[in-house]
């Protein structure tokens, strides 16, 4: 095996500082090796909750000398250990709304699938934390009946997304096999697969898988690029197999601190994206979990980076600015009439009903400097 093949990228991952150190022996001496040290505390307090575990080709974006984009996303920081500020693991309500394991249906047309607790990469603003990165939690084959069972005898359900964890964890037999089930189904008119495997590993698009694809299609492919920097020729290699098959490819991100919550981040990020052919379809606000409070960006701020965009940029490259409302009230555009309320905000949901969602007060909002909180320090 080697590095061009998924399955040495995922038995090669650094799961401990040492390993990363073995990957990246170039930072050995210089400043992002005592970044990392100083770290530890955050890596020990985190291990047993949310893994550390990143692909020596992701591993192999980050820079050298500083804590770049890459860098902020998968590594522990204390700030995850102290998170005062939300103390819910599931704020969106997505354990309440199973009516068999491992499906939530939320939405009356449409069921989001969990078909592993496994990634190649966590990310730590991850909103499933409470679940994702622990392989006991991975759903049985029995569990996948019964959920196979549950969407073929529910005919309002007309979508179904296999998400996760990450759903490319499982093997292209497995996959094949859901897929086949699910193509069968006559009442389905769209099958979305939800998966960062194109930029935390891009190997796993294999020439196989893609054949699997092209047999499938026409499927939806969501992906989750967060930055331009993680835009790189393998994992538009992988891009261009699965738009080959003949499905449709696109993007959501999570707006993120000191990540991408700039008009130039942004605006690369959605021009890298439209190079590779894939569409930006929604950028999110960070969700209420607990232990990713330090990521979060205030909704005014991002507002104001919108509006920015819009009208500078291709109408094609601008995705839906969305909050998943608190509670399990799904998801409403950030910008819009759903928005019912200054203070404290609030949202109505698709169905009328009125979510509260939390005021983000700029002083507490993780590492937004003043520079880049929003003008006269408007909580919302
Ligand atoms: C996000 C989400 C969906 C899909 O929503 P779209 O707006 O159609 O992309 C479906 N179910 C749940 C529970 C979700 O969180
Ligand atoms: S790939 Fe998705 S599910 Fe997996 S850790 Fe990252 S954000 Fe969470």
């Amino acid at each position: 095996m080697k590095a061009s093949d998924w399955q040495w990228q995922l038995q090669n991952r650094a799961k401990t500082l040492e390993q990363l150190f073995a990957l990246r022996p170039d930072i050995l001496g210089g400043p992002m090796e005592k970044e990392i040290r100083g770290r530890q505390k955050a890596f020990d307090g985190t291990a047993h909750q949310f893994r550390f575990s990143v692909t020596p080709y992701y591993l192999s974006l980050a820079s050298r000398t500083e804590l770049d984009p890459i860098w902020r996303q998968i590594l522990p920081d204390e700030a995850e250990l102290s998170d005062h500020r939300f103390t819910q693991p599931d704020p969106l309500a997505e354990e309440s709304h199973m009516p068999v394991p491992g499906l939530t249906h939320r939405y009356p047309d449409r069921v989001l699938w969990y078909l592993s607790h496994n990634c190649a990469v966590y990310c730590r603003f991850c909103m499933r934390k409470r679940k994702v990165s622990r392989s006991e939690s991975a759903p049985t084959l029995h569990q996948r009946n019964a959920a196979l069972e549950y969407i073929r005898s529910n005919r309002a359900i007309s979508e179904v997304i296999l998400s996760g964890g990450d759903p490319l964890s499982q093997s292209d037999e497995i996959l094949y096999s859901i897929l086949s089930e699910l193509k069968r189904m006559d009442h389905l008119s769209s099958i979305r697969i939800h998966t960062r495997m194109p930029v935390t590993c891009p190997q796993r698009i294999t020439a196989s898988f893609a054949r699997m694809l092209r047999r499938l299609e026409p499927i939806t492919v969501v992906t989750h690029f967060n930055h331009a920097q993680e835009c790189t020729e393998q994992s538009a290699r992988a891009i261009r197999q699965i738009r080959r098959s003949g499905c449709l490819v696109l993007n959501q991100s999570v707006l993120l601190s000191g990540i991408n919550d700039s008009v130039r981040a942004q605006r690369d990020l959605q021009h890298q994206l439209l190079r590779m052919g894939v569409k930006p379809y929604y950028l999110h606000q960070c969700d209420e979990v607990q232990g990713v409070s330090h990521f979060r960006v205030n909704l005014s701020r991002g507002m104001e980076l919108q509006k920015e965009l819009r009208g500078r940029n291709p109408g094609i490259s601008l995705p839906l600015y969305v909050i998943d409302l608190p509670g399990g009230g799904g998801k409403v555009p950030v910008d819009s009439s759903y928005f019912v309320q200054k203070s404290p905000p609030e949202f109505k949901n698709f169905e009328g009903h009125r979510f509260a969602v939390h005021p983000d007060i700029p002083e507490n909002s993780g590492r937004l400097s003043a520079s880049q909180s929003s003008p006269g320090g408007e909580s919302i």
